[in-house]
């Protein structure tokens, strides 16, 4: 099943692919939310911007996800104050705050309508030893004059709390509602929007830069990377600063009126949880099983945890939609925002939005948008993309090393442990032929599709997902369905076939 959201804006515009090569002033790379949102401000400026996107807009992390807009980034200016200070915890809370009334703004302005609603956002948790965490952070948010949040023990959700931390006036909306909404607004300030078009490198030549496509090539002064994980991996280094998770959602009709309020516990199970609209219904939306992307995991742990979840409170629902998707985390939590590299004037990026990306993306569309035209952003400085700061989550950056290392060198020469005969249909491996590593997924008739197993992005041996039915790769998140089609970045290349038959 697909995320209902995509569904919401099907027979809508339509874009074409680049088939000539362009000049520009700002050509960006990715049609998310960031891409979408940098593209609206700077051709509302006056600028010419082309957008280059690999698939069709919205549809991939954008489009899958519950699209809370909140400046609560689960627990987390408890944390800013211990390891940045206190100013740059109330910066960072000012700037996403700010963001959460850009986006209300926008939508007024060019009427968008993408069921925009005030919601009040919560943090809670079911476990009495937990709610001093709770109380650490309102203790956090009073320090830094934060007058907007509470501490409660009672809420909207079908099962009593233990306690929980209630920001007021934060929002929900359907993500790809929205950014139609942009994308139309770009296209009526002249600017040019090409899905289905793949951006393969990017050069600098005599001081402009050449966007290069499958076919094609777009020539610009500058150029933003807003395809969720940087995939030009010299200078930048973005590959070793970030690792990607992912999430389940699924979509549920209770047939029960449903409460106020969006929720997000803070400990394993993860349970996330709004309201939405679909068909004139009000349905909820639950996410979680939340992992580290090319980890294996089984349906009840995805899926399956969610499902039984919410039986418990509606034993009589259908769940109407389900679907996953990943976010890049950055090891210190923080996302990159800025130049891509000292060495890159004029490329920007941003990236790194640790599943907060809806107010993040603004911010950092702002901060983007502030460089470009000269202007001087209070909020720059939090996000700086090419920070060499020390690593304060020792633990994250050493499994990041060891799974990479692993992946990259010893997987590859290890003996996978599985035979053909023992894969199962609908079930994938790895198995081994004369020397050579083949990933094998037979499907419910048997039908055999082999692939290369070598990731197309830094060459990390992939891991079969039995819940997908991809191969995902555990360094750097890319995925790839069963014949081999890369789906998700940072990898753009597709996987070498095998053809058992010769
Ligand atoms: C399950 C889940 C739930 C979430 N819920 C929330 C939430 O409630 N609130 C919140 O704030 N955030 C949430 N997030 C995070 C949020 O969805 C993301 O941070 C945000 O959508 C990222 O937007 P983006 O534009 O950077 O990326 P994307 O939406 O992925 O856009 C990047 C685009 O670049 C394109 N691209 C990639 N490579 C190329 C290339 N080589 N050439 C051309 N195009 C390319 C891709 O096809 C893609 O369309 C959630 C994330 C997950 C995983």
């Amino acid at each position: 099943m697909e995320s209902f959201w995509i569904d919401s804006i099907k027979n809508n515009i339509e874009f074409d692919t680049l088939n000539e090569d362009k000049e520009t002033d700002i050509c960006i790379v990715g049609a998310g939310i960031f891409g979408l949102t940098c593209a609206y401000y700077l051709s509302n400026l006056g600028y010419h911007v082309t957008v280059l996107e690999k698939y069709e807009i919205g549809e991939k992390t954008t489009g899958h996800s519950t699209a809370k807009i909140t400046s609560q980034h689960g627990l987390f200016y408890d944390y800013l104050i211990q390891s940045y200070g206190e100013k740059y915890a109330k910066d960072y809370l000012e700037a996403n705050e700010k963001a959460i009334k850009n986006i209300k703004q926008i939508i007024d302005k060019e009427k968008i309508e993408c069921d925009f609603e005030y919601q009040n956002n919560y943090v809670y948790t079911t476990k009495p030893e937990e709610v001093r965490a709770i109380k650490k952070e309102v203790l956090a948010l009073e320090q830094i004059g934060f007058q907007n949040c509470d501490f409660v023990t009672k809420t909207g959700l079908p099962f009593e709390i233990a306690g929980a931390i209630c920001f007021k006036k934060q929002a929900q909306f359907n993500p790809m509602k929205y950014v139609m909404g942009l994308a139309k607004n770009v296209v009526s300030n002249n600017g040019e929007i090409y899905t289905n078009t793949t951006v393969t490198d990017v050069k600098n030549e005599d001081g402009l830069y050449v966007v290069n496509t499958e076919n094609n090539k777009v020539k610009s002064k500058y150029v933003i990377i807003a395809s969720h994980y940087p995939f030009i991996n010299f200078p930048g280094f973005y590959f070793a600063k970030m690792y990607q998770s992912t999430s389940y959602v699924i979509a549920v009709d209770t047939k029960k009126t449903l409460f106020n309020g969006m929720y997000i516990n803070f400990t394993n199970p993860i349970f996330s949880y709004r309201t939405a609209k679909w068909n004139e219904k009000e349905i909820l939306l639950v996410a979680g099983g939340d992992h580290k992307t090319g980890q294996p995991t089984a349906y009840q742990d995805s899926y399956g945890i969610l499902e039984k979840e919410v039986k418990k409170y509606y034993p009589d629902c259908d769940i109407i939609s389900k679907w996953s998707t990943r976010d890049c985390i950055p090891i210190d939590k923080i996302p990159y925002v800025g130049a891509y590299s000292n060495i890159m004037p004029n490329m920007y990026v941003g990236t790194g939005f640790k599943k907060w990306g809806m107010s993040s993306s603004n911010v950092a569309a702002n901060i983007i948008v502030d460089n470009i035209i000269g202007k001087t952003n209070k909020y720059a400085y939090l996000f700086d993309s090419t920070r060499l700061k020390p690593i304060k989550n020792r633990d994250e950056m050493k499994n990041m090393i060891v799974q990479s290392t692993n992946s990259l060198f010893l997987d590859k020469i290890k003996k996978p442990n599985m035979k053909f005969e023992e894969i199962k249909n609908n079930s994938g491996g790895i198995i081994e032929v004369n020397s050579e590593k083949i990933g094998i997924y037979k499907n419910e008739n048997g039908k055999i599709y082999a692939v290369k197993p070598v990731c197309t992005h830094l060459g990390c041996l992939l891991s079969w997902n039995d819940v997908e039915k991809t191969w995902d790769c555990p360094c750097h998140g890319s995925r790839f369905n069963y014949e081999g089609k890369n789906i998700y970045d940072p990898a753009f290349r597709d996987l070498e076939i095998y053809n058992l038959d010769t």
